[in-house]
C-alpha cells in the first residue's frame, strides 16, 4: 500500500535511504557499514518492493546474501508496510542520485518532521499530588520517564480514567521528565484528535513521508485520549503501523484513554491486543484527603490564603474531577480578589451554588436508574422490580450503590425509589458492591464510567 507519490521524485528515495542508513548504522558495525554500503542507493520504489542499486557486482552479491532481509525489515518498519528489498547492479552515476535537493524534479514529499505543540511545562511530577487513587499510575509514569532503556513489560504504557483526573498532566509529566533527564531523546506528545488531523492534512498535501518521519523517529510517543480514534479506519491503520514501527525499535509508547482497551470498541482487535501488551493502569477519583491535598497545593502555588473550612467545603462538594476542584477554587479566588475579603464557608456555598458542578447537580436517583439500565441494556422497570436473575439483580445493586454514593438520600429514602424496598436491602447492596470493588478492578472501572455518565 505504498502511496503513489512515493514513487515520484528522487528526493523521496534519498530521504528513505538516509533513514535506512541511520538504522543500519545502529545495527551493524562501522567497518561493516563502510565496507559494504558506501555507494548503495535506492534505485526505485515499486509496489511492495524497494530496489537498491549497487555499482559493483561483487558487492551486490554479498549484500544480497547477507543483508537483503535486514534491508527489507528496516524499510518495512520505516514505511509501516511489509516491503521486500531487492538488490540490483546499477550503473546510475553516483552524482545523479546524490544530487542536491533543489535540483530534483517536482516532488511533494520530504522527511522533515511536522511541528508539534510543545509540552506544557507546568505539568510535571512535582506539581502532581499523589494519593491512593493515582499512586500506581504516578509510580509507573515516573519509572518509565526515568529509565534510560525501555522495559518491554512497560511498553506500551496504557493509562485510563475518567475526565479531569490527571491523565494529560501525567503524560506530559513523562515527556517533561524525559527531556530533562535524557538529553537528545525525542519526545512527541499529541492528542489522538491531533493525530487524526495531521494525518488527514498529510494525505491532502501528499506528504505522508513527513507525517511518518514525525512519529517514527521519536524515542517516546505520547498519544492522549486514544478513544477518539474509534471508528476512524484509515487513521487507525496508520496508527497501527506507527505503533509497530516504534515498538519494534523498542521505543516507548504511552497511551491514555477514558476507558480500558477492552472497552474501546470499533478498533481492530490486533490494535486492541497490542494495547494490552504492556502495562495498563487506571486513575480513580481522589478520596477526600487527596482532594484536600490537591486544593492545598493549588493554594500554595498561587499564594492564596483560603481557610481550611472552605477547602473542606469544596472537597466535600466536588468529588469526581480534579479539574472541577480547580474550577471551584478559581471561583473562590476570583471573589476574594474582587471583594478583597477572605471567603468564609457561607460565601463559598453561595458562590459554588451557581457553580456548574456537574458531579453533584442534577443527579437524581431516576437519572442513575436510567443510566444503569442503558448501560446494561435492561429496562428501568427491571431495576425497580424484584427479579433475582443475575443479569438484572447485579445492575440493580449497582444502581442502589450509586444512589447512595451520588445523592444525599438516606437508605430508607432510596428504598422508596426501588419499588419500596426495605432499607436493609439497599444497605446490603451498598456494602456488597463496595466490598467487591476493593478487589475487582473491572467493576471499579465500570462504576467510574457510570459515575461519569451520570454526572455529565
Ligand atoms: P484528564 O486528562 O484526565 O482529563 P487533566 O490531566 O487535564 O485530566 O487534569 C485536569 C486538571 O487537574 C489539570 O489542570 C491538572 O493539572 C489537574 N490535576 C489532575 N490531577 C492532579 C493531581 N493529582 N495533582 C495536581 N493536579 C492535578
Ligand atoms: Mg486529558
Amino acid at each position: 500500500m505504498i502511496c503513489e507519490p512515493l514513487n515520484a521524485g528522487a528526493s523521496n528515495m534519498r530521504a528513505l535511504w538516509k533513514q535506512t542508513q541511520g538504522r543500519l548504522r545502529e545495527l551493524i558495525s562501522e567497518e561493516e557499514y563502510n565496507d559494504w554500503f558506501e555507494n548503495v542507493h535506492i534505485e526505485e520504489i515499486r509496489d511492495e518492493t524497494v530496489i537498491f542499486g549497487i555499482p559493483s557486482g561483487y558487492r551486490r552479491d554479498y549484500i544480497e546474501e547477507n543483508y537483503q532481509s535486514l534491508l527489507g525489515s528496516i524499510i518495512s518498519s520505516l514505511l509501516g508496510e511489509p516491503i521486500r528489498a531487492e538488490i540490483l547492479l546499477s550503473d546510475t552515476p553516483v552524482e545523479e542520485w546524490n544530487e542536491p535537493e533543489g535540483r530534483t524534479a517536482i516532488h511533494t514529499e520530504t522527511d522533515t518532521p511536522l511541528e508539534l505543540e510543545p509540552l506544557n511545562e507546568h505539568y510535571t511530577f512535582t506539581s502532581y499530588v499523589v494519593g491512593a487513587s493515582n499512586k500506581i499510575a504516578h509510580a509507573a509514569a515516573e519509572a518509565i520517564a526515568q529509565e534510560s532503556s525501555i522495559k518491554p513489560y512497560n511498553n506500551p504504557f496504557f493509562l485510563y480514567g475518567g475526565v479531569g483526573l490527571g491523565k494529560t498532566h501525567l503524560m506530559q509529566a513523562i515527556g517533561n521528565e524525559v527531556l530533562k533527564l535524557h538529553t537528545g531523546k525525542r519526545v512527541a506528545y499529541l492528542s489522538a484528535e491531533q493525530f487524526v488531523n495531521l494525518f488527514i492534512d498529510a494525505i491532502k498535501r501528499n506528504d505522508r513521508l513527513s507525517f511518518q518521519a514525525t512519529f517514527r523517529n521519536v524515542d517516546v510517543l505520547l498519544v492522549d485520549d486514544i478513544q477518539f480514534l474509534e471508528g476512524k479506519e484509515s487513521t487507525l491503520e496508520e496508527f497501527f503501523h506507527t505503533f509497530n514501527a516504534l515498538h519494534n525499535r523498542r521505543k516507548q509508547i504511552v497511551i491514555s484513554s477514558d476507558r480500558p482497551p477492552k472497552d474501546i470498541r470499533s478498533i481492530q482487535d490486533r490494535l486492541r491486543s497490542r494495547f494490552e501488551w504492556g502495562l495498563i493502569v487506571d486513575i480513580e477519583p481522589p478520596e477526600f484527603e487527596h482532594r484536600m491535598a490537591i486544593l492545598r497545593q493549588k493554594c500554595e502555588n498561587i499564594n492564596a490564603d483560603v481557610p481550611d473550612e472552605v477547602l473542606e467545603f469544596i472537597a466535600n462538594r466536588i468529588r469526581s474531577s480534579v479539574r472541577e476542584l480547580e474550577g471551584a477554587l478559581s471561583k473562590i479566588m476570583a471573589h476574594t480578589h474582587i471583594a478583597e475579603e477572605r471567603v468564609d464557608v457561607e460565601t463559598a456555598g453561595k458562590l459554588l451554588g451557581e457553580f456548574s458542578d456537574h458531579s453533584q447537580k442534577d443527579v437524581t436517583i431516576e437519572r442513575i436508574q436510567r443510566k444503569v439500565a442503558d448501560y446494561f441494556n435492561i429496562k428501568t422497570a427491571d431495576i425497580m422490580g424484584s427479579s433475582r436473575s443475575r443479569s438484572i439483580a447485579k445492575p440493580r445493586q449497582i444502581a442502589m450503590y450509586l444512589s447512595r454514593k451520588l445523592t444525599r438520600h438516606s437508605f430508607p429514602e432510596i428504598g422508596t425509589f426501588f419499588g419500596n424496598k426495605d432499607h436493609t436491602t439497599i444497605m446490603f447492596a451498598h456494602k456488597k458492591i463496595s466490598k467487591e470493588m476493593e478487589t475487582d478492578t473491572d467493576l471499579r472501572a465500570m462504576i467510574q464510567r457510570l459515575t461519569d455518565s451520570v454526572a455529565y
